[in-house]
């Protein structure tokens, strides 16, 4: 018998009856029930390789797919209700949820990458002068970023995913193309189909780590979920684009130029070796 426990540490109701989650808290059950499910779903000769126990680049795809259910309407409508009327939650009320969502959502991609940036550099090659990780955060900001670096701060101290992911954040940008490719093409039409529960459960969730994560995506989805580039792979990036109305252009980095802004607004760059997420300098 399988047990998974979710510890979550939400703000929760002072009735008994109801749990009040804000959306925010809503979004991360459902991704934390993402890890939950891999872990649940597996079915592997060694559990050293169940679960969750998968190569970094794949370990946060089946929490990020499970962002998207927590903002689709048909899902929300089974479960959130008001607390004191019962009213399901109105689609409207849904909709511009979503609208609030996109508003900065480049903004928080080039911060995502921002860190794994951070991550990378720390965790990386590192120069013969010693240098403090404050200049070293402070010098990537300028050179990347589009926000200023504020002296006297020191923000690399709280991210803690520096330990435990020690030069693997980037797998959540993977992640997040990852889940966006399998959205897209097997979840958007009918998330709550048998077939698409199915192709989940047998084709991704079964497997663990115990199957190439590059032949699961494909035998998942089909083509179009992974790219070639300098010799590796690397995630696609056309859903993510798509779905953020970023257009990737550029031959040595890819480039995001936010389609809405007029493009020019930057994305630094992330990856494996020379494949880059790149939000190229104004
Ligand atoms: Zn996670």
């Amino acid at each position: 018998m399988f047990v998974v426990a979710l510890v979550c540490n939400f703000s929760g109701s002072r009735s008994s009856s109801s749990a009040k989650l804000n959306h925010w808290e809503v979004e991360t059950l459902f991704h934390e029930f993402g890890h939950a499910l891999h872990s649940l779903l597996s079915r592997t000769d060694y559990q050293h390789f169940s679960g969750t126990r998968v190569v970094l680049d794949l370990a946060e795809t089946p929490s990020n797919l499970f962002e998207y259910y927590a903002w689709d309407y048909r899902v929300l409508r089974k479960f959130a209700r008001h607390y004191s009327t019962g009213e399901v939650i109105p689609e409207k009320l849904v909709e511009s949820m979503q609208g609030a969502r996109k508003m900065f959502a480049a903004t928080d991609l080039q911060r995502q990458i921002f860190y794994a940036l951070i991550d990378q550099t720390l965790f990386g090659e590192q120069l013969s002068r010693q240098r403090d990780t404050t200049s070293v955060v402070a010098d990537l900001k300028r050179q990347y970023a589009s926000w200023k670096h504020v002296e006297g701060t020191h923000w690399q101290t709280r991210f803690n995913h520096l330990l435990n992911y020690g030069a693997g954040y980037y797998s959540y940008l993977y992640a997040k193309c990852f889940a966006a490719t399998i959205w897209q093409k097997l979840c958007q039409e009918d998330p709550l189909s048998l077939a698409t529960g199915t192709a989940l459960r047998t084709k991704f969730m079964e497997h663990g780590g115990a199957k190439d994560p590059a032949d699961l995506l494909t035998d998942l989805v089909g083509d179009g979920i992974l790219q070639s580039r300098d010799g590796g792979i690397v995630p696609d990036l056309t859903s993510l684009c798509d779905e953020m109305k970023l257009e990737e252009c550029g031959q040595e980095h890819v480039v995001l130029y936010p389609i809405e802004t007029g493009g020019k607004k930057r994305i630094t760059g992330l990856g494996r070796k020379n494949s880059h997420f790149c939000w190229e300098k104004a």
